[in-house]
Parts: structure tokens; C-alpha cells; sequence
């Protein structure tokens, strides 16, 4: 079997986290609290009141009048696909492009959710208009809708685009607008060229508006619930910073989702190193394999302006167990009951023979981004916006083939020594 010492120094690399831990403990993953906004910068008040007109593309600016904008009209996106799209200039570290455009909903009002470790929360409203806020780790800029539809349905099938990703925000605007955003993009692009994601906010959601989605031709529909256990969950989401979510509905809606879509065709996304066990996080992802679905994995960054952005990432130890753990779990058959576990938790067996190990390391799959499929395999994912998890300097999730010199340093980081002398994918080092 697959043992081996996490706690052996020879091969050990820094910890990332506080000190020399090599996992982010509960205990320290405790975000500050939000404080309240002055009421002139409350629900997009100032926006509202300056009533700038749009002029086209808006890229976010702090030091100019924010203008107001308003989903369906538009929508923003990230500074990668924003780049892919040709509306913004720009070069991605060892990327050319990114496969998913993901559309996110936009309102002057902004998001109502104080989620702890996202830029886009509530508490925000004081610092920056809603348009401006930084959210993992990139800028977001806004895109009339119509502008970009006609882009991607003047490409064809040549769009660089494997998936176009609806991404729903904490608002009341936001179930109808969904719906408008995804009837507008299927009137004029086939969903077999670009099939459509849903990322949803269950809040405020209901049995009824998942199957809407689906009727109208959604293909994937997925639940942020980011948090591993209800604890974390309450303490970053929920009451803990004063935000509405609540992880018995999160579970409601990812039933109904699994219901009306169907295997393979739902899932939900889970941030690793908010102070959950690996044991934790891969028994959720075992509970999403046993009913039909997949994991979306991220490695929490401790984002700027966000309550958790005094807070370590995520080591990389932690961070590469999860990892390859997940993928085995999620394409490989493996089941969590098979691995073994200290007693912190943490990764000490894959339950696989040490070559089948070795083997799926060095492919690699396992440590690139993590989401819905593309066009490329089942396994790789077409939401490979680069660097949404760490610096380019340190990448949590890769997204491209990790080349040698990545496997090498992958390898360092698990603290896995290669028992044979086995091929790693071609590229430069
Ligand atoms: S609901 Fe989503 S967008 Fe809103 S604060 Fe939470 S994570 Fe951010």
C-alpha cells in the first residue's frame, strides 16, 4: 500500500500555514467580524445616487464614479476570461486561455452575504462599490450581456469557450435574471457548443427554480458549499458573520439538483484549509461520489478585504493530500474507507499499491483546477481560470498539465518519493 511519513524532514518543504503547522487547525481559522457600513454606502446607495450611464465594457477602477449596472443588462467576468473573450488586453502566466466564460450577476446593491473569505461580501459596502471588488484575487470587469453573446455566437464552433458558467449571487433579482441570462444565451448559441453551467445560490432558491433550469437546457448545476462541516459552514456563511445561508438548504437544493439533473450532472464546490480535517473534506466528497455527483476543489487564499484575509492559505502538503485524494475518490474508484487517517485527520495511506500511486501522480490530472468537464476529458476540467487559488509564484491549482519540474515539486510538497523510475509528461521544465 501507498504509506507514507508526513512527518518526515528530509523531504520536507516549508509550511505555508501558521509556522511550521502543515494544516490550517480550526482553532486558527477564526474570521474577524464584519462591521456595520454607514448608511449612505449601504445596498449600493452610492451608485443609486450618482446614476452614472455605462459606456460599453466597464473595467473596475476605485478612484472613478462606479457606473450603474444592472443584471440581465450586464453581467461581469473574470480578468481571464475577459482576455479569452478579446475585450481586455492582457497575458496569462503559462496560459493562453482560459475554457470557461463565467458570467456572474451583477447588481449595484451587490451581493447580500457576508461570506468570510469572499471579496464580494456585504461587509464590503464601505470600501468599495460593488463593480469594484476584487474576488478571487482578480478584477471582475462588467460586459453588456448582448455584446458578449454576439462575440461568442460570431466565433462558432471555433470559441475558445467549453462552457459558459451562470454564476448567481445572494439578491432577489438573482433567480429571475439567471433564468433571463440563460434564455438569452441558448436563443442564439447551441448548447452542445457551449453547454451551460450553474453555479447557484440556494438562499434563495426552491425545488421549482432547479427544475426551470433544467427545462430550459442548463446542463450542470452545482452548490457553493464551500464549507466541509456545518460548523465551518455556520461560522464563515452563516450566523457567525451575520450572513443568510444555512447549510440544511444548501443540502436541500443539492438533493433537488441530484433529483432533477441526474448522475454525473451536479455537484458542489468545497474550499480546503478553512479548519476542517482532510478526513472531513474527503468524506463530503464520498458522500457527493455515492449520490451521483462530483467535487469542485479550491485552496483557500486568504483573499484581500475579505474577514479571512489575515489568515494562512492553505499549506501545501495539506492542500496536495486533498488533492490527489479527491481525484482518486471522484475517477478512480477509490473509496475514503479505504485510506487511513492520523489522528488529526490527515492523509497517511491512499489505499491503492504504491505504483498505482506513482502512476496517477505523475499524469498529473489530479493537481490541475478542479470543475465542470470540457471537451477534453471527463476528468479535465474546462474551469481552468488560472491562479483563483494562489499566486502564479506558488500554484495551488494548476491550470494546464503540470509538466516535470511541476510533478518534481508536487512531489516535494506531498513528500512522496517515486518508487520507480516512471515517465513524466513531456514539456519544458
Ligand atoms: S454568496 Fe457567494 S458571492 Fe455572495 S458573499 Fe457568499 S461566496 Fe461571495
Amino acid at each position: 500500500m501507498s504509506c507514507y511519513r508526513p512527518d518526515d524532514a528530509a523531504t520536507a518543504t516549508p509550511a505555508e500555514g501558521a509556522g511550521a503547522l502543515d494544516h490550517n487547525p480550526y482553532a486558527l481559522m477564526q474570521p474577524r467580524m464584519p462591521a456595520r457600513p454607514p448608511k449612505e454606502a449601504r445596498n449600493g446607495a452610492r451608485v443609486i445616487a450618482n446614476h452614472v450611464e455605462p459606456q460599453g465594457v466597464y473595467l473596475p477602477n476605485n478612484n472613478v464614479l462606479t457606473p450603474y449596472m444592472r443584471s440581465p443588462e450586464y453581467v461581469q467576468m473574470s480578468t481571464a476570461a475577459a482576455i479569452t473573450l478579446g475585450i481586455m488586453k492582457g497575458r496569462m502566466y503559462r496560459c493562453s486561455c482560459t475554457r470557461c466564460l463565467n458570467l456572474l450577476l451583477t447588481y449595484p446593491e451587490g451581493c447580500r452575504a457576508n461570506c468570510a473569505y469572499c471579496g464580494l461580501a456585504r461587509h464590503r459596502e464601505a470600501e468599495r462599490d460593488y463593480a469594484d471588488r476584487n474576488f478571487i484575487r482578480v478584477d471582475w470587469p462588467a460586459v453588456p450581456l448582448a455584446q458578449t453573446i454576439d462575440i461568442v455566437a460570431r466565433d462558432g464552433a471555433a470559441t475558445p469557450f467549453h462552457r459558459m458558467c451562470i454564476s448567481m449571487i445572494t439578491h432577489p433579482r438573482s433567480d429571475e435574471d439567471t433564468v433571463t441570462v440563460l434564455k438569452a444565451w441558448t436563443d442564439r448559441i447551441d448548447p452542445s457548443t457551449v453547454p451551460v453551467s450553474i453555479l447557484s445560490n440556494p438562499t434563495t432558491m426552491q425545488r421549482e427554480d432547479v427544475q426551470r433550469l433544467r427545462d430550459l437546457g442548463a446542463d450542470i448545476f452545482t452548490v457553493a458549499l464551500d464549507a466541509a462541516t456545518p460548523e465551518i459552514f455556520d461560522r464563515t456563511r452563516g450566523k457567525g458573520v451575520q450572513s443568510p445561508h444555512s447549510w440544511r438548504h444548501y443540502w436541500q437544493i443539492l438533493e433537488d439538483a441530484r433529483d432533477i439533473f441526474g448522475p454525473q450532472k451536479f455537484g458542489a464546490h468545497i474550499i480546503v484549509g478553512m479548519g476542517e480535517t482532510e478526513h472531513d473534506t474527503l468524506s463530503l466528497i464520498q458522500r457527493l461520489v455515492d449520490m451521483g455527483g462530483h467535487s469542485h476543489m479550491f485552496c483557500f487564499f486568504p483573499e484581500k478585504g475579505s474577514l479571512m484575509d489575515h489568515l494562512p492559505a492553505t499549506p501545501r502538503d495539506q492542500w496536495r493530500r486533498v488533492q490527489l485524494a479527491r481525484y482518486l475518490i471522484d475517477y478512480r474508484g477509490v473509496r475514503v474507507d479505504q485510506m487511513r487517517f492520523d489522528g488529526e485527520g490527515r492523509v497517511i495511506d491512499f489505499g491503492i499499491p504504491t505504483g498505482e500511486l506513482d502512476d496517477v501522480i505523475d499524469q498529473g490530472v489530479a493537481f490541475r483546477t478542479s470543475g465542470c468537464p470540457g471537451k477534453v476529458a471527463e476528468d479535465v476540467s474546462a474551469c481552468d481560470r488560472p491562479y483563483g487559488d494562489s499566486p502564479p509564484s506558488d500554484i495551488a491549482s494548476y491550470p494546464f498539465q503540470p509538466n516535470r519540474g511541476d510533478i518534481r515539486k508536487i512531489r516535494r510538497q506531498l513528500r512522496i518519493v517515486p518508487k520507480k523510475a516512471a515517465p513524466a509528461p513531456d514539456g519544458p521544465t
